[in-house]
């Protein structure tokens, strides 16, 4: 049983099948889908949607950018090129790609469903327990259902992660998330309504004080994403994500370089986002239950890689778990305890090279001088094997 339909527990839900387990899968909307905005999909997460067998349906819908590149927020001086493209699709072998959500969230759903997952929509879990054999779980409604284990791919307000503290044996450091002191305005814009070739071909990230913006292609072209980050002492909405007023966002933004006050000319509609993150938890499981992606270690978005490291998570669970027999517990621990031990250290380190970037992007301390290729460092993954 997996809680949340996002992208983790998309991607788990396949990887498991695809391993010969029964999946279902509990989300509390009414309705499968993802937020309308874009995703970079660098060739760690690529390596493992191609091993999933995605690639040649997500090539359709994305987009391959040229190069990663930081710019000054007025001059437009490139103080980073790194070439994506072929070069980077050759070297890692894997491609680096821009995807809308919903694209990817589509191919997940409808291969999941082709697989057999079974998905229970309108279905908020609310509480877990569990014995050597089984876990139960209790929905909103107070309907139950019973499986051999549990995954919590539920989010950065984990109610799995929640119940798991409640038990004496789940010591994890868990503090609640915090806000970061970073809000995202996030959008996209067809193209054919920019000027014509505003927009260079390349994932670019405008760096000023305080503030850095993001605008990268999606759907083969058609359209363009932008991420808007300023920092701010707090963030009071109750929601953690808000429609975005416009005006405030292109007043943030005037007197920085014409590509970016063009294109926020032509925005619309935005959505803002309160960006959250905790430290590294030191446990992800106990028994049968377990957690993956922002559940477990949620992230600033400075690297582009929350998503890709919930991508990798259930990949590696999968694998742990291939040819275990569930009602062994002692199997199932510890396949659980090696899926911890590989994945722990990786996204603890790459949540503290993301909160790092802040700093990079927003012209703190010289940062941008000493550069280093940490936006696309982790590429160099080696998943799958
Ligand atoms: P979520 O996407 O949060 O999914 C959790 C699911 O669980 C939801 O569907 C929710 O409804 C459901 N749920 C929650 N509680 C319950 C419950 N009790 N019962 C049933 N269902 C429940 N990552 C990248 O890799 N690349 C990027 O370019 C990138 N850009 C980003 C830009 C911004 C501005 C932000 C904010 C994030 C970005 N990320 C990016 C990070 C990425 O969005 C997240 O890390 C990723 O979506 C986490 O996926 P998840 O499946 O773990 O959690």
């Amino acid at each position: 049983m997996i809680v949340g339909g996002g992208i983790g527990g998309l991607c788990a839900a396949l990887s498991l099948t695809k391993q010969g387990f029964l999946v279902s899968v509990f989300e509390q909307s009414k309705s499968l889908g993802e937020v309308g905005a874009g995703l970079q999909m660098t060739p760690n997460a690529m390596k493992v949607l191609t091993a999933l067998g995605l690639l040649e349906q997500i090539k359709k819908v994305s987009f391959s950018p040229e190069n990663a590149v930081i710019r000054h927020y007025q001059t437009g001086k490139k103080f980073l090129n790194v070439p994506l493209g072929e070069g980077c699709c050759s070297r890692y072998n894997a491609p680096y790609l821009h995807l809308h959500r919903a694209d990817l969230h589509r191919i997940l759903l409808a291969e999941a469903k082709g697989q057999g997952v079974i998905f229970h929509l309108n279905s908020k879990v609310v509480q877990f327990e569990q014995d050597d054999r089984q876990v139960s779980i209790t929905m909103e409604s107070g309907e139950t259902f019973s499986g051999s284990m549990l995954i919590g791919a539920d989010g950065i307000r984990s109610k799995v992660l929640e119940q798991l503290q409640k038990s004496l044996s789940f010591q994890c450091n868990h503090k609640p998330p915090i806000f970061t002191g970073q809000v995202a305005w996030r959008g996209t814009i067809a193209t054919d309504l920019l000027p014509k070739g505003l927009i260079k071909p390349d994932a670019t990230v405008w760096a000023g004080p305080g503030r850095h913006f993001v605008t990268y292609y999606l759907r083969g072209g058609k359209m363009v994403n932008f991420v808007a980050v300023e920092e701010r002492s707090q963030w009071t909405n109750e929601s953690w994500n808000t429609a975005g007023d416009v005006e405030q966002l292109k007043s943030a933004f005037s007197g920085w370089h014409s590509e970016v006050t063009q294109l926020l000319a032509a925005a619309d509609e935005t959505f803002l986002w309160g960006l959250f993150a905790r430290e590294p938890l030191s446990k992800w499981h106990l028994n049968r239950v377990v957690l993956l992606g922002d559940a477990c270690h949620p992230m600033l978005p400075f690297m582009a890689q929350g998503a890709a490291m919930a991508i990798e998570d259930a990949f590696v669970l999968a694998k742990e778990l291939s040819g275990v027999v569930l009602e062994n517990s002692q199997n199932v621990e510890q396949a659980l305890t090696r899926y911890t031990h590989q994945r722990l250290p990786r996204t603890s380190k790459v949540q503290a090279m993301s909160k790092a970037n802040a700093d990079l992007y927003h012209m703190k301390g010289g940062a941008l001088g000493r550069l280093r290729l940490n936006t696309i460092g982790m590429v160099t993954s080696t998943l799958p094997s």
